[in-house]
């Protein structure tokens, strides 16, 4: 029995009207403009969001999951490398790190924020550790005062995947911005579903330090130092249009108050759903609600009463990385990470963007409440 959708669980379409003029103009200046790919758009774009990310540089690249790869090859990560991460956050960071040649090495989540847990870092160090990669999951930053202080004790590199953490804000009292801080990179996708999101594919490092800037921008076009002349080796295609720099610019001046709003909603769903034996995520301030995430013992059955009741819902993710089949040869078993197989079980992602209204949040509401009625 299904009734059709009748709360999506994503709707960029109302973005785009609500963004319409503004959009189309900004889309229609590049098409007659005549130069299509790292132009102005492009470098206009990376100083903006440099500013917004409190970085000394951002260097645009062709996606999310180029940005992980580009950042670790910028760090000479290769052959005989381990790089530490977490297996909860799909596929992307292992994906990247063996692209790179390198060995991804999971550690578990710490179950209430869904982020690397810094307590079980050191005892994944090895003399092969070169970089540690969190990822800052589901918009919430991870611990990284924590990170950064067992990085400088190993001199270890810290590369932050903030694919889901746009205008995010580190924990503590100065509550920076997450992309400006200790990290030497800091990755961002700009897919469309995320916080700031392209009309396409689209992804961003940003960093403090102007020389690896000035190399990823080497390494995302074919390692030209200077035009077709090869300053290193290996390089690769991995650009930025302008179409999509011109669609970001426009965008990332909404963004601050687009998280407000995905606050805001969040702040509902907590009030609707108090009470039910659901674990709601925890209210943090810098968090800006890429997903809401609950989690629940009976998640499959959940799961199907809301989309019969024609409401979007998904799991972010249903199988962490240690057990996927494509990474059986690193010999990760199940029971090796409790907390990130746990949460895989139980995790459902409800409706949350910035464009859902109040009436929406409380008929999600009120079928989760007809569920445990
Ligand atoms: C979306 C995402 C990526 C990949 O970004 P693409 O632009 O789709 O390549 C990487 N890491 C995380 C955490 C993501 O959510």
């Amino acid at each position: 029995m299904t009734t059709g959708v009748r709360i999506p669980f994503g709707d960029l379409a109302r973005q785009a009207a609500a963004l319409d003029p503004e959009l189309t103009d900004a889309l229609l200046r590049v098409a007659r403009g005549g130069w299509y790919v790292l132009g102005a758009e492009v470098a206009a774009f990376e100083a903006e969001f440099a500013r917004f990310c409190g970085a000394e540089a951002a260097v645009g690249v062709a996606s999310g999951a180029e940005a992980l790869y580009l950042a670790l090859a910028a760090l000479d990560v290769g052959p005989g490398d381990e790089v530490i991460t977490v297996a909860n956050a799909c596929v992307y960071q292992a994906a990247a790190i063996l692209q790179a040649g390198a060995r991804p090495v999971f550690v578990d989540i710490d179950p209430a924020s869904h982020n690397l847990d810094p307590a079980l870092i050191e005892a994944a160090i090895s003399p092969r550790t070169k970089v540690i990669m969190p990822v800052h999951l589901y918009g919430r930053a991870a611990d990284m005062a924590a990170i950064w202080a067992i990085a400088r004790r190993y001199g270890l590199q810290v590369v932050e995947d903030a694919a889901q953490a746009h205008g995010a804000r580190y924990d503590g009292p100065d509550g920076a911005p997450v992309g400006g801080g200790a990290s030497a990179l800091t990755c961002w996708s700009f897919y469309p579903s995320k916080n700031l999101g392209a009309l396409g594919d689209g992804g961003a490092l940003t960093t403090g330090s102007a020389e690896l800037a000035t190399r990823l921008r080497r390494l995302r076009m074919y390692g030209w130092g200077e035009k077709y002349i090869a300053s290193e080796p290996g390089g690769r295609n991995s650009r930025l249009d302008e179409l999509q720099a011109a669609a970001l610019r426009v965008k990332l001046r909404h963004l601050a108050n687009w998280n407000q709003a995905r606050r805001e909603r969040a702040a509902w769903y907590r009030e609707l759903l108090a009470g039910l034996p659901l674990e709601l995520p925890a209210d943090t301030p810098g968090h800006v609600y890429h997903l809401f995430v609950v989690q629940c013992d009976q998640r499959d059955d959940l799961r199907r009463h809301l989309l019969a009741a024609g409401i979007g819902c998904d799991v972010h993710y249903p199988l962490p990385a240690h057990l996927q089949p494509a990474y059986a040869a690193l010999g990760y078993q199940r029971g090796h990470l409790p907390h990130s197989e746990r949460a895989a079980a139980r995790l459902l992602s409800f409706p949350l963007f910035p464009e859902l209204t109040r009436a929406e949040v409380e008929e999600v509401a009120r079928a989760v409440r007809s569920f445990f009625a």
